[in-house]
């Protein structure tokens, strides 16, 4: 008779096992397929005034087929000017400069010189997006036809990718800094050929600033609205003039910058080895993201794209804040109407300062237009169907 029982309750066990075990490699099926669609890679529809579409591997061939061979999109215009180059997405848990150039690659016509758009600068960054921060993997805007996808990354490159971190990183331009630093793009500056995949990634855009002979390469970025180079134009010292003159007509639109000159003992960021190590002007510009702030509430969607959070007014009523933010937030469109507006500033005193470097565009929205329409009249479906 206890035999018998004891046979059930072998039994149950054993059922109670095999039934969790089912429900374990269920969730890793599951969870797996959810962290393996983060490689997909969102579509862009460039306007009619592309002139090339390619991969960053055309400057370091060893990036090819490599889960940082980002897109690069080239826009020429008829008449010689200058070159610029645009980065959006050096870290993909800061939409603002990510969207900002995709914006500018779907309406964008270049009349004179040429632009060279990287939406997404550390590609790999954009497969994982930092569990423990519990931010959701994909916002969405309206467009013109429907709702367009986007990945909400992570600040460093994915760790499938580019793993072990060192215990310190010590970055190709001889700064000390921890570990996890060693996949940050914006720490990797100048790269190296045959480093890391960060690395590799910073090697090459190099190479493209230089083979390209680029005059003016701006990064975009955001920060947190408790950091303190928020609202920034930070400038290497070769840009100093281009970024005072511009940061006036800024200030005169009503988008307020603070102008941080680039510290040159912090090396391996963009504007200090863009600087250093090429011709460019170098500029990187923040807005403020209280998505990725350590005082944010509960992650969401909607705190991706309306930038509204109870904590932060909260922060601003007790003077914790280095921006104004109320109860509106600071949604997404504005924040890419400042970084447009920046970009056309920046761009037009170019040629103000060095006529043989003017860069004429157009057809892209104005701050303004952004600001009263939003995103929906300038995010577009595949081009047969516009
Ligand atoms: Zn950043």
């Amino acid at each position: 008779m206890k035999l018998t029982s004891e046979k059930q309750m072998n039994k149950f066990h054993l059922g109670i096992s095999l039934g969790l075990l089912l429900l374990v490699g269920l969730i890793c099926f599951l969870t797996g397929r959810s962290f393996l669609s983060l490689h997909q890679e969102e579509p862009i529809f460039p306007s009619a005034g592309l002139t090339r579409q390619f991969r960053l591997s055309h400057y370091l061939p060893n990036l090819s087929h490599t889960p940082g061979d980002t897109r690069v999109y080239l826009f020429e215009g008829q008449e010689k000017g200058g070159n610029i180059l645009i980065l959006g997405g050096t870290h993909p848990n800061e939409p603002a400069g990510f969207i900002a150039t995709v914006v500018l690659i779907e309406n964008l016509k270049v009349k004179k010189g040429r632009i060279f758009l990287i939406p997404q600068a550390n590609l790999s960054g954009f497969t994982h997006n930092d569990p423990f921060e519990a931010n959701p993997q994909r916002f969405f805007l309206p467009a013109r036809q429907g709702i367009r996808w986007f990945r909400y990354g992570s600040r460093l490159t994915n760790p499938v990718h580019q793993w072990p971190d060192p215990t310190t990183y010590t970055n190709p331009a001889g700064q000390k800094l921890a570990g996890t630093e060693s996949r940050n793009l914006n720490r990797a500056y100048p790269g190296q050929p045959k480093g890391s995949l960060t690395e590799k990634v910073a090697w090459a855009i190099i190479q493209l600033i230089k083979s390209e002979n680029i005059h003016l390469a701006i990064d975009l970025h955001e920060a947190a609205p408790e950091y303190p180079v928020i609202n920034a134009m930070v400038f290497h010292e070769r840009a100093a003039e281009l970024a005072a003159m511009a940061l006036m007509d800024l200030q005169m639109e009503g988008f307020d910058f603070r102008l941080e000159a680039s510290p040159p003992n912090l090396r391996g960021l963009s504007h200090r080895e863009w600087g250093d190590n090429t011709s460019a002007l170098a500029v990187l510009l923040e807005t403020a993201n209280a998505s990725h702030g350590r005082l944010k509430g509960k992650p969401s969607v909607a705190l991706i794209v309306e930038g509204r959070d109870n904590n932060y007014v909260r922060a601003a009523k007790l003077g914790r804040l280095f921006v104004p933010y109320d109860e509106r937030g600071i949604p997404l469109s504005r924040r890419v109407a400042r970084h447009l507006a920046a970009v056309k500033t920046l761009a037009s005193y170019l040629g103000e300062l060095f006529p043989h470097q003017k860069v004429e565009f157009s057809d892209y929205p104005s701050p303004q237009e952004l600001l009263q329409q939003g995103f929906q009249p300038f995010l577009h479906s595949p081009r047969q169907e516009r």
